[in-house]
């Protein structure tokens, strides 16, 4: 028997037809402690002798090999459990032995590497349900932000009493209505600034409560005379203005005076008030200051001529 198979990792026998030894590996002869060769069925426990009588001889004379055999070896009282391979091969039986307990390590090294590749997977199922728990809570909360910041430009963009636009988001619109009329892409344009006639008055004698509901009610008023693309916005206290994306300028002249007279003679639920307007188209050189200062101006003209009027200048 060459080197490699007398030493090799399990044992290796070879039986005549008489089921005697005649060939034995090193590897066997050591676990059996061997010293001659013996008839294989006199190294088995008796049951796994009995075993091997019904079972070895039926199946190697049909399927000449016999696959996984568990017998149980009789060594000095004690019984060493053993998995057998045989094949028949020029008419002798050629076979392997591996000890079970061998055996048994290696499936308690499997079982428990599975163990730990199950457990592995739980911990990483947890931290994914966790990131994925987290996740969601970070959307959760980017929408709960988007919201707010929603709500915060339209607080920075609205005055609260009316609604309207504020101070910030005319003076934007009014720069680049400037902006665009000056590359040509508007034909033109014209600002109307406009102001509650004798308006201290009413909170002198109503109440201030009384006063809030007349400028409330006044944007309802502008509300429908003024409709889109004009842009109506609250600058002050009592003070509006209207940018009139109407390239004609006495066009423009007559849609305030409209609403100048819709606001004196249509009823009141409040306190029936009167407004002063002034009225002028951007022109050539103008940039949104002096815009604005020339509409200031013809208001002041209003006010100076009796009031309850609109100056165009
Ligand atoms: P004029 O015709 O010259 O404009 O007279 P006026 O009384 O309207 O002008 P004045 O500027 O003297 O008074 C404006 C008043 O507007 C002063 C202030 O009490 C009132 N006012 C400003 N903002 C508010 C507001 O939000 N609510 C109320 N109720 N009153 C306001
Ligand atoms: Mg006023
Ligand atoms: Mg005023």
């Amino acid at each position: 028997m060459d080197e490699q198979l007398n030493l090799a990792p399990c044992g290796f026998f070879v039986l005549n037809k008489d089921l005697e030894i005649i060939e034995m590996n090193e590897t066997l002869r050591t676990v059996l402690k061997l010293e001659h060769t013996v008839h294989f069925q006199d190294l088995l426990t008796l049951p796994s002798r009995v075993y091997f009588q019904t079972y070895f001889l039926p199946t190697i004379s049909i399927h000449h090999q016999v696959r996984e055999m568990y017998l149980n070896f009789k060594v000095e009282g004690h019984t060493i459990p053993v998995l057998v391979n045989v094949n028949e091969r020029n008419g002798v039986y050629e076979g392997i032995v591996v000890k079970i307990n061998t055996r048994n390590e290696y499936e308690a090294q499997m079982l428990a590497a599975r163990k730990n590749a199950e457990r592995i997977q739980k911990e990483t199922d947890l931290a994914n349900a966790k990131l994925l728990a987290l996740l969601e809570d970070v959307e959760r909360k980017q929408r709960e932000l988007e919201l707010l910041n929603t709500e915060l430009e339209k607080l920075a963009a609205h005055d609260e009493l009316t609604g309207l636009y504020n101070r910030r988001v005319f003076q934007k619109e009014l720069a680049l209505a400037v902006q665009r009329v000056q590359a040509k892409e508007l034909p033109g344009f014209s600002l109307a600034i406009l102001d509650i006639d004798h308006f201290k008055k009413v909170n002198d004698i109503y109440g201030h409560a009384i006063g809030d509901k007349v400028l409330v009610e006044l944007t309802h008023k502008m509300r429908t005379m003024i409709e889109k693309p004009h842009l109506l916005a609250r600058i002050g206290g009592e003070e509006f203005t209207i940018i009139l994306y109407e390239p004609d300028p006495h066009k423009a002249v007559a849609l305030v005076e409209k609403l100048r007279e819709h606001v004196a003679v249509s009823p009141w639920e409040s306190i029936a008030a009167t407004i002063s307007l002034g009225i002028t188209p951007f022109r050539e050189d103008d940039n949104a200051n002096s815009l604005f200062t020339r509409a200031d101006d013809a208001l002041y003209e209003s006010k100076r001529n009796g009031r309850d009027r609109v100056t165009y200048l």
